[in-house]
């Protein structure tokens, strides 16, 4: 069955010139360094090297050490390096791997090495993106993610399917090791998207983590009255007012938007986008129905507890429901953590 939204091809403007160094501000101090690791460093050096590297995995904000002491106690299989965006604006993490792809390798490798798996590939969005890096990774095997959202979760889903037990960690992730054990260097930047329909030059960044997030919406050249500019993503990420905050490990792009989002919610037409969307098996517009009775059976929220705040039910609803949310709230009265 066809299961999430299609992304739009709008990502191609921003990958369309090779990433820009946005240059550090003053009062950021350079990045820490310590010791390479030597050629054949053990599982103990590499974790080591990470936690020296404080490498924080964009996939999902975990300390890379941590996940992969993880990955280790769970007995990970396969360990895949996430080389693609799911959201259709952002590709900070597939520029990464058309400009790094032995880098991303590299990484991957010692985090393979790390948590004692024998097979990796590298999953990218789609079969022409494997045959642009092939050659810079030869011996690789690859994954196509597909261009569908929530790609991540769709992917987790098929590999589950399959039986096998994988880990998943961020191209950035992957890279950012292989440059402390190789170089000795902390973790100190990321590559960021800048786009949206509020940004006159799509592109794709590398940041000093720490960078005020306007240095960075600038290199956009933004047009005048951009009334909101959103960072995560342009479908689940947040609002930010205040633009001196700060770009993070985790900071995947930056949008900007001429008008504020309005979703005026209109009565469910029954037309079961949502249930075929949802990567997790849950049939929101049921749950909806349930929350409007005013007094929703808890037995009958069926499998709320395993949304994974995707928000693909929410995307493809024709009538702009709010699904993720009333599933969010159906969980919590199901957990007892809300009235009805
Ligand atoms: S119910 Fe949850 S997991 Fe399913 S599509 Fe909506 S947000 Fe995603
Ligand atoms: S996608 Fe929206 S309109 Fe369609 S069944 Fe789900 S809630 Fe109803």
């Amino acid at each position: 069955m066809p299961c999430g939204v299609k992304l739009e091809l709008e990502k191609e403007l921003s990958l369309k010139n090779r990433i820009i160094t946005i240059p550090a501000p003053k009062k950021l101090s350079a990045p820490k360094m310590f010791a390479p690791l030597r050629k054949k460093a053990g599982p103990a050096k590499i974790l080591g090297a990470a936690r020296m590297a404080g490498i924080v995995d964009e996939l999902d904000g975990e300390p890379l050490a941590e996940k992969l002491e993880r990955f280790a106690a769970a007995q990970t299989a396969e360990l895949i390096a996430v080389c693609f965006d799911e959201d259709p604006k952002t590709s900070a993490d597939q520029a990464v791997l058309r400009e790094n792809a032995d880098q991303v390798l590299a990484g991957l490798e010692l985090a393979a090495q790390a948590c004692g798996v024998r097979s990796r590939k590298i999953a990218a969005a789609s079969r022409e993106e494997v045959n642009r890096v092939r050659k810079d990774c030869p011996g690789t095997e690859f994954l196509v993610a597909g261009i569908r959202y929530p790609a991540v979760a769709l992917l987790r889903r098929k590999l589950a399917d399959q039986g096998g037990k994988a880990g998943l960690i961020g191209a950035q992730a992957c890279a950012a090791l292989a440059a402390a054990a190789g170089r000795g260097l902390a973790q100190s930047e990321t590559v960021v998207t800048v786009a949206g329909d509020g940004a006159s030059n799509w592109v794709n960044c590398r940041v000093r983590i720490g960078t005020p997030l306007r240095d960075v919406l600038a290199a956009g050249k933004p047009v005048p009255g951009t009334a909101a500019v959103a960072v995560g993503s342009s479908v689940n990420g947040r609002c930010v007012t205040d633009l001196t905050e700060p770009v993070t490990a985790v900071t995947r792009c930056v949008i900007a938007m001429k008008r504020l989002p309005r979703r005026p919610a209109l009565p469910c037409v029954g037309c079961g986008r949502c249930e075929r969307a949802c990567p997790r098996g849950i049939i929101p517009w049921l749950i909806l129905q349930q929350l409007e009775t005013g007094s929703p059976n808890p037995f009958r929220l069926f499998n709320v507890e395993r949304c994974i705040r995707c928000q693909a039910c929410s995307i493809v609803c024709p009538s702009q429901i709010p699904l993720a949310a009333a599933v969010e709230r159906a969980e919590k009265i199901k957990e007892g953590r809300s009235d009805p």
